[in-house]
């Protein structure tokens, strides 16, 4: 499997500081985990935390990160895509309350996050100080229309700090190890090419990729999402662009467009999203290519024209990453298809940095039959015990 991150998406500006011993594979564990995303590695870590006895293996493709949680824009959203879902409670606080038991420091800040948009909707701008309030051009006046809940993390320090929690608490963690095939029975076996591992429980999120082992294929429409990101501006030019509180931005109308500072004062933008090839695999996208030039095209001259602070913005990266979305936007949360014994957790339809956590830690718990799977993460309607 070709190591993506520096292959065909690009990269991205975050720095993911984990690198874990080399180790044979285990003939057997209690939960194997596949897939080194905040998803997995959020599992992993609260399952060693919260129950030490239990073995746990995770198996990364490519490197920890290397899907979207190393390329992320890193927005913290509160509640899911979908909205509110019964029994999820507050997102934000409790992937808050999670990363900070687990000793994870990933810059998470909550400030609250803009939503914009242009139009009828803008011609109602919420009030704020001028010197806070974005004003920029995009089809029409770009104005601030809402605050919510919200803020950023650093996703390099958020994929580093859980590899380190998972590791630490005594995680098995295997980079460059595929999961090929796996075997459902009563004690199911994973097929990795230095050989097989046997695990009472399985948890695959590997959310928008290797789709056929985690029974969503068909389930959800995946998609690389593209962001671009501008050289460091000065604390007067933010001033002047009206993000010197540092709050994140997303549209809610179209043509989507979203964004965040990072510690640096460089400015994280992102818009577009490729559909897979006719191999359905996201991996075979290069963002060289002819589509993904044109979007990051259209986004540089956007972001030029959104303000004159921006005329000769100077882009410093250019990436993509992988991303999923059901039909209804709630996440995939459910038994897998095959087995009781299986779980499948991911498809956050770009929503999901805090989720991830949030929801990590939770199907931990389901493992460890200390909590229910939710109804709304249900994936296959016809699936009974
Ligand atoms: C450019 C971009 C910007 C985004 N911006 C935001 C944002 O601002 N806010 C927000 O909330 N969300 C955002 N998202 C979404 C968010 O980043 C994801 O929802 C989240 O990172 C998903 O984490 P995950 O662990 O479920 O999946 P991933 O991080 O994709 O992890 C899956 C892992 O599985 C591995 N894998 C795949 N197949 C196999 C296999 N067969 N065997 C072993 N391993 C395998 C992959 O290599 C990958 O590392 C963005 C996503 C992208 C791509």
């Amino acid at each position: 499997m070709p190591d993506v991150a520096r292959d065909r998406w690009g990269v991205a500006p975050w720095r993911i500081d984990f690198h874990p011993p080399e180790l044979s594979l285990p003939a057997s564990i209690d939960v194997a985990i596949v897939g080194g995303g905040f998803s997995g590695l959020a599992a992993a870590a609260w399952l060693r935390l919260i129950s030490p006895q239990t073995s746990v293996a995770l198996f990364e493709a490519s490197h920890i990160g290397a899907g979207a949680s190393g390329r992320t824009g890193g927005l913290a959203l509160a509640e899911s895509a979908a909205g509110d879902l019964p029994g999820l409670g507050d997102v934000l606080a409790g992937t808050a309350g999670i990363l900070q038991k687990l000793g994870v420091d990933c810059d998470l800040q909550l400030p609250g996050a803009w939503e914009i948009a242009r139009g009828d909707a803008a011609s109602q701008p919420l009030s704020v100080p001028a010197r806070f309030a974005i004003d920029w051009r995009d089809s029409g006046a770009l104005r601030v229309v809402n605050e919510v809940p919200g803020g950023t993390i650093d996703p390099g320090k958020m994929v580093s700090g859980l590899a380190q929690a998972a590791h630490r608490l005594g995680t098995k963690i295997f980079e460059h190890q595929p999961v090929r095939a796996i075997e459902w029975d009563s004690q199911s076996t994973l097929k990795l090419s230095g050989g097989n591992v046997r695990a009472k429980k399985i948890l695959i999120t590997t959310s928008a990729l290797s789709m056929e082992l985690s029974g969503l294929a068909e389930r959800v429409q995946p998609r690389l999402t593209l962001a671009a990101s501008t050289a460091p501006l000065s604390d007067e030019e933010l001033s002047r662009l009206g993000l010197i509180e540092r709050k994140p931005f997303y549209t809610v109308d179209l043509p989507y467009l979203w964004g965040r500072l990072c510690s640096d004062n460089s400015i994280v933008w992102g818009a577009g999203l490729v559909s897979p090839p006719e191999s359905g695999d996201l991996r075979d996208i290069d963002i060289a290519g002819a589509d993904a030039s044109r979007m990051f095209a259209s986004l540089e001259r956007r972001v030029r024209s959104l303000h004159p602070v921006l005329a000769s913005a100077r882009f410093t990266h250019r990436w993509g990453g992988p991303i999923s979305f059901r039909e209804n936007w709630s996440p995939a949360f459910a038994h897998h298809p095959r087995s009781h014994d299986g779980f499948v957790l991911g498809a956050y339809a770009g929503h999901g940095v805090m989720l991830s956590v949030h929801l990590g830690a939770w199907v931990a718990e389901v493992m460890l039959d200390r909590r229910q799977l939710p109804e709304w993460g249900r994936i296959d309607p016809a699936y009974r015990r």
